[in-house]
């Protein structure tokens, strides 16, 4: 039998057209370009139905809410389909993949995010194969997880980074291999695709908790961020150098993540590296940290320890649950 995929379509360039104020996603535009793509009733290609979310978006406007209402459908529709592809905008496309591989708990079935850096009413459309080999890879079901497909590369959702505003090859996942390599056929990477277990599809919708990010820079003043830190956000992914330094040995910084931490905040220390890994106390300047209660982000990417915090708090879980889970690899995104 045939197999079948759901493809939701949520906004960005993929399906936009040209306006007066530039790209902007067209309601009913995307059907319209995709039924003059003869591959895409090829034999070869699974069967596919075409949901559109109302409104479309621009990537830059998806907020938890949106979030929820992608994780849903999949979860309705989840016994009906073999796979899904989500098409959507390239610059949030990373946090939509991380939070749906935390909101999708027990995932058996291929879910493949795409896009495309030019729409596919341009000629030169990238949007084309990355929509067609994403379609083949949702129907083949090999890959069983939340998934990004970008410039012949099938990514994990979690690890992936947008990487380039403008190159066709824009994502990569510096920490992690890829899932599949497309040239002229797909190479699958059996060794490190994850395997579903027997836990049946859960469905976790996301509250609109505070979250923040904080990028620490050459003369940062800790202090102007003490309120924030303290009394408006309840998770906080602390942007370090290297494997976790901050300026001034963490000197200013420390009683307020110590306060942060006693008033019931989580703070999750990642680097600006997309390479490497966090290692709280490798020098003298991350050892403080640690102590003050922080919590280390290993080597996930920002985009992850994000949507695992928003994951993690709308779970209800205590601090003490919360910070031992931020260190524990949940859906692969990050390394044991
Ligand atoms: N601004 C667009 C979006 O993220 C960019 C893109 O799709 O490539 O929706």
């Amino acid at each position: 039998m045939n197999k079948k995929v759901l493809i939701i379509y949520t906004g960005g360039t993929i399906g936009m057209k040209r306006s007066d104020s530039g790209f902007a996603p067209t309601k009913g535009y995307l059907a319209e370009a995709i039924s003059h793509i003869p591959d895409l009733s090829s034999p070869s290609m699974p069967e596919w139905d075409l949901f559109e979310m109302d409104p479309l978006l621009d990537s830059s406007d998806m907020t938890v809410k949106e979030w929820n209402l992608i994780g849903r459908k999949i979860y309705e529709n989840y016994h009906l389909y073999d796979g899904f592809v989500i098409l959507h905008g390239t610059d949030t496309m990373a946090y939509t993949a991380s939070a749906l591989s935390f909101m999708l708990k027990g995932l058996d079935k291929p879910v493949i995010i795409t896009g495309s850096q030019i729409p596919l009413s341009e000629i030169r459309s990238d949007g084309r194969d990355n929509l067609i080999t994403s379609l083949l890879i949702a129907g083949e079901g090999v890959v069983r997880e939340v998934a990004l497909y970008f410039s012949g590369k099938l990514l994990r959702g979690n690890r992936a980074t947008k990487m380039s505003a403008d190159d066709l090859v824009a994502f990569a996942s510096p920490n992690f291999p890829p899932l599949a390599e497309v040239g002229i056929t797909v190479k699958y990477n059996y060794a490190v695709i994850r395997r579903g277990g027997d836990e049946a599809l859960s469905f976790v919708p996301l509250s609109e908790i505070p979250i923040g990010v904080i990028k620490v820079f050459p003369g940062i003043q800790f202090s102007l961020f003490e309120s924030i830190m303290t009394d408006k956000l309840s998770g906080i992914v602390l942007e370090t150098f290297g494997a976790g330094n901050i300026p001034g040995g963490g000197g200013k910084l420390i009683p307020i993540i110590k306060k942060a931490f006693a008033s019931g905040s989580i703070i999750v220390v990642c680097s600006q590296c997309p390479g490497g890994t966090v290692t709280l106390g490798a020098y003298k300047t991350s050892s403080s940290l640690k102590e003050a209660g922080a919590v280390s982000g290993k080597d996930m990417t920002t985009e992850a320890a994000v949507a695992k915090l928003y994951y993690l708090f709308s779970l209800g879980l205590s601090g003490d649950e919360i910070k031992s889970y931020m260190e524990k690899n949940l859906r692969g995104e990050m390394s044991e």
